[in-house]
């Protein structure tokens, strides 16, 4: 029997490495495309020695040919934090728009199942607390977080439009905050942001009072997620993510107290448009999976620590032995 193969745009990034990661350990052969604008070599080099893998430098927004058969599509490829979408707001764009209709015209050509990489960013800064999927959200348009919340509703609307057009097989999933090894340092992003303030001994800068909620949720869980919905029924968008909700503050105490560290807490003005509160609801995801996350953030929080360790000490930013 031939091995089912799939592709994964934004394959180097960090969601989509830990996907290559998982479908490789289950068996498929993956085809990791990314153009490395955010993307990183590094977080795939381990797979390299793997046979069923294989990595083409390519810009999902231009046209984009595979050879052979294709049994899925998962389109995970987008600039993906605040701070990389206010400096590459354009590409952003495209690959949310442009990009996601190569990929779906690949998807048909090829007969394979289609993935949609999703936000809860689609909820905007939400009136409406948890989300749940019939919730159309509170979005500005024209604001900064724009560019990343109007290319994923574009997005999820010609996915819905190729499932009922052209009858292609498609799942959307709304990724909430999630973390783990392997995000990037300097994306701007709360956890790495205030890993490696609290590793160098630095104030944690919390934007506005700290007063804002997030919901965290570590990768594998995630990975746990997106894999059964790939291999469900459920057509229509489904929230993956833990619904365990704390304020931003709560949450750098959390990692002060994680890392050990003497760092204080220093308050910086808060960004446009920064949604207020954020939670996911998860009913639907628990009755048509029967997925929920397993991981608690302090277990999770250990493990994304040591990746951050690695690579600051690889860079020479903290001592071998810094001893947290
Ligand atoms: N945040 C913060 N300090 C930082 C980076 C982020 O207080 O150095 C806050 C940010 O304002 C937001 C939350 O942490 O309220 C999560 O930010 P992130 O950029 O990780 O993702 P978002 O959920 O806003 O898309």
């Amino acid at each position: 029997m031939t091995k089912s193969r799939l592709l994964i745009t934004g394959g180097a990034g960090f969601l989509g490495s830990h996907l290559c990661e998982r479908f490789l350990a289950e068996g498929y052969e993956v085809i990791c495309m990314d153009n490395l604008i955010t993307g990183d070599l590094a977080n795939v080099e381990h797979l390299f020695r793997n046979r069923d893998f294989h990595f083409e430098e390519r810009d999902v927004t231009e046209y984009i040919h595979v050879t052979g058969q294709l049994d899925a599509v998962l389109h995970f490829a987008s600039p993906a934090s605040p701070i990389d979408y206010l400096e590459l707001p354009i590409q952003t764009l495209k690959v949310g728009s442009l990009g996601t209709h190569k990929a779906l015209g690949l998807a048909h050509a090829k007969g394979a199942r289609f993935l949609l990489a999703s936000t809860s960013e689609c909820y905007g800064d939400p009136l409406v607390h948890p989300q749940s999927e019939d919730y159309w959200g509170n979005v500005n348009p024209v604001g900064p977080r724009g560019v990343y919340d109007e290319a994923k509703r574009f997005a999820e609307a010609i996915t819905m439009a190729y499932q009922r057009y052209h009858g292609l097989e498609t799942r959307i999933v709304r990724i909430f905050n999630t973390y783990g090894p392997r995000m990037r340092l300097n994306d701007g992003r709360v956890l790495p942001a205030f890993m490696p303030q609290a590793l160098r001994g630095e104030p944690l800068t919390v934007f506005g009072n700290g007063s804002q909620t997030r919901s965290f949720c570590y990768v594998d869980d995630l990975v746990d997620g997106i894999y059964a919905l790939l291999h469900s029924d459920e057509k229509l968008p489904t929230n993956i993510g833990n619904p365990s909700e704390m304020t931003i503050l709560e949450f750098a105490r959390e990692v002060i107290d994680i890392t050990g560290s003497n760092s204080d807490i220093c308050f910086q003005p808060l960004p446009e448009d920064d949604p207020k509160v954020r939670q996911p609801d998860i009913t639907k995801a628990r009755r048509v999976l029967g997925w929920e996350p397993r991981v608690l953030l302090r277990d999770g929080l250990k493990m994304a620590l040591a990746s951050f360790k690695e690579r600051l000490q690889a860079a020479g930013e903290l001592p071998p032995d810094a001893g947290f």
